[in-house]
């Protein structure tokens, strides 16, 4: 490093000091993005070893998903509600890789018992992705893939309108409205294969559930979905 960047490096560390994700303590070194604290504190839900989980109930009678999971729950004012914010909206693209490869870790075992044949993110409306730089999704994805050494594609499923307004309408218009919203690029890329569709947050499901249809419509041969976190 020339004398010139290792200035510039110590500014940046004095203007932005590197700090946990989850604590804003600096408990960390350069590399680490959260503090052993708030690691070990996370609140794994070990859903991916539960049948009949809370998230697989979101499905019932809604969709034929074959696993769901959520790998945390998704508790206010927590560390991991910290590191999810700042995935959403503080550009940390790093951050969301390396949750993602927290959640590959948790998934190991899963991986070994149900055949995963590709790993698809849930699409973000392309004007959100184009203002956020990345979609957050296909970030844990990245990092999920490259602990499982499985096939992830972020162009297969997309996104056309923004369902912002749907807040104002029925449970079954928004379906609807959810529906329409997403497309398949080529349905020979999910003919016959195991999917699993990851999401950052699971809520009410129902994009998650359209996707899945959209996805079984199209022939693929079954359906898991995991998410980061689960809000209770
Ligand atoms: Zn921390």
């Amino acid at each position: 490093m020339s004398f010139a960047s290792s200035c510039m490096d110590a500014l940046s560390h004095l203007f932005f000091p590197h700090v946990c994700a989850g604590c804003s303590s600096d408990h960390v070194d350069s590399v680490q993005m959260v503090c052993t604290n708030c690691l070990s504190s996370l609140p794994y839900t070990g859903f991916q070893h539960i049948n009949n989980n809370a998230i697989e109930k979101i499905f019932w009678g809604r969709t034929p998903i074959q696993k769901a999971f959520s790998i945390f729950y998704y508790i206010p004012d927590s560390p991991l509600q910290r590191i999810v914010h700042q995935i959403k909206y503080n550009n940390a693209s790093s951050l969301g890789i390396y949750m993602g490869s927290l959640m590959g870790e948790a998934m190991k075992d899963f991986f070994l018992h149900h055949p995963i044949e590709l790993i698809l993110p849930m699409p973000l409306h392309p004007k959100k992705e184009y203002a956020r730089g990345y979609n957050q999704a296909s970030l844990l994805c990245t990092g999920i893939a490259a602990v499982v050494t499985n096939q992830f594609r972020d162009d297969v499923l997309y996104r056309l309108e923004n369902t912002a307004t749907q807040t104002k309408k029925s449970r079954i218009e928004r379906w609807e409205n959810v529906a329409e919203v997403f497309q398949i690029k080529d349905s020979s890329l999910v003919h016959s294969k195991h999917i699993l569709l990851v999401d950052d947050v699971i809520t009410t499901g129902a994009s998650a559930e359209a996707c899945a249809n959209l996805l079984l419509k199209n022939k693929a041969a079954s359906v898991s979905i995991c998410s980061l976190a689960y809000t209770i």
